[in-house]
């Protein structure tokens, strides 16, 4: 089963197909017949989960779980609030912004894989939440908005759309004067690397005025394998960078060792890490989260100084008003007239010599 049109036709999203790769457990059983949400991933990402192990990552981030019933931490109309979608600007449906000069541009709400983290799952997941998604709408506003240089077209997942369809958003984007660049974010190269035809790298390929970059998602080193590899080379061979968003998952991905194999394998496929987001709390996903601080706790403790620096990400949180970074605080530890005392990864201290401006 090679052609991504396939995966999809054979997307494992009832019972009977998720038996063909598992055991699947009284408790998953449950969840999927009782529970009204939207899930399913690919067979070539069903293939990676462990059959006999609930815990699996991979089953983690597929199979719906009773938990998601529960919402005691999490926030009620969490996108609306999250993409500030009950302000005063008005704007289309699909465009949410938080910053001046770049946006999100939510083009489908289709994934290839429903993650059960995912918080925009109001939208995509649940579907409590109707957005309207009309491309020429976002289009047009984004080409009346001359202060906008950087669209980032997401989703739902946009390598989900027809080859024509990207071509033409991408065609439509370039038009405009005033962007620089065109984001995607996808996590096909991870949930289905066969999406990377040769017909969309048609597309995608060749030098142009406005660059395409790529993040996708990427949560544990199992999602990992010769597929991506190949996958991401063949975008890196059109001038596509490609990097990781890997958002911090309760039981899946924070651990010291885990956290740093993770990252460590992106760079052996050259996915570049780019963010670790905080999970953020939308309805029914409090059993993914840790405390805020484990994430700059996991940079300090597994990445920065321990491996290769290209590794580290930014750890951040998702915030209404954007991205605040969340960095671990640790090096700065005093300061007199005459120097700083730097701490380093292992808990090491050394002098700096101050400069008075
Ligand atoms: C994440 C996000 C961006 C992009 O942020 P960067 O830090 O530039 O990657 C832009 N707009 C919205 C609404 C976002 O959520
Ligand atoms: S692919 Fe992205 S948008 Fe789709 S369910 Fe996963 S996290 Fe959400």
């Amino acid at each position: 089963m090679e052609k991504w049109q396939d995966q999809l036709h054979n997307f494992v999203d009832t019972l009977d197909r998720l038996k063909q790769h598992i055991h699947v457990t009284p408790e998953e059983e449950e969840a999927i017949t009782s529970m009204k949400t939207k899930w399913g991933t690919t067979p070539y990402f069903a293939s990676l989960m462990d059959p006999d192990d609930p815990a699996c990552p991979i089953r983690r981030q597929v199979i719906p779980s009773l938990k998601e019933r529960q919402n005691k931490f999490g926030v009620e109309n969490y996108l609306i609030w999250k993409e500030n979608r009950d302000t005063d600007e008005v704007r289309p449906d699909s465009i949410a912004r938080q910053y001046r000069d770049r946006v999100a541009f939510t083009v489908t709400d289709v994934c290839a894989n429903y993650c059960r983290h995912c918080f925009r799952k109001e939208a995509v997941v649940d579907r409590e939440l109707k957005l309207r998604m009309d491309v020429d709408e976002g289009l047009a506003w984004i080409q009346s908005h001359e202060e906008i240089r950087d669209v980032l077209i997401t989703g739902g997942d946009p390598f989900i759309l027809a080859d024509d369809k990207i071509e033409y958003l991408i065609r439509k984007l370039r038009e405009i004067p005033h962007l620089q660049m065109i984001r995607f974010g996808t996590r096909t190269p991870i949930v289905l690397p066969q999406r990377i035809t040769d017909g969309l790298k048609k597309i995608l390929d060749g030098f142009h005025r406005v660059p395409i970059w790529i993040n996708t998602q990427c949560n544990h080193p199992k999602e990992i394998t010769d597929q991506t590899a190949n996958a991401v080379f063949d975008l890196l061979r059109c001038g596509v960078n490609v990097g990781n968003q890997a958002v911090l998952l309760k039981g899946i991905n924070d651990d010291v060792e885990t956290f740093r194999e993770l990252h460590q394998k992106l760079l052996t496929v050259r996915i570049r890490p780019y963010y670790v987001f905080y999970c953020e709390p939308a309805p029914g996903i409090d059993h993914f989260r840790t405390p805020v601080e484990k994430g700059a706790e996991l940079i300090r403790d597994a990445i920065r100084g321990h491996t290769t620096g290209l590794a580290q990400p930014m750890y951040v949180i998702a915030t209404n008003i954007g991205k605040i970074p969340l960095m671990p605080d640790y090096y700065i530890m005093g300061k007199d007239e005459k120097e700083y005392t730097l701490r380093n990864y292992q808990g090491k201290l050394t002098q700096w010599p101050v400069m008075p401006e």
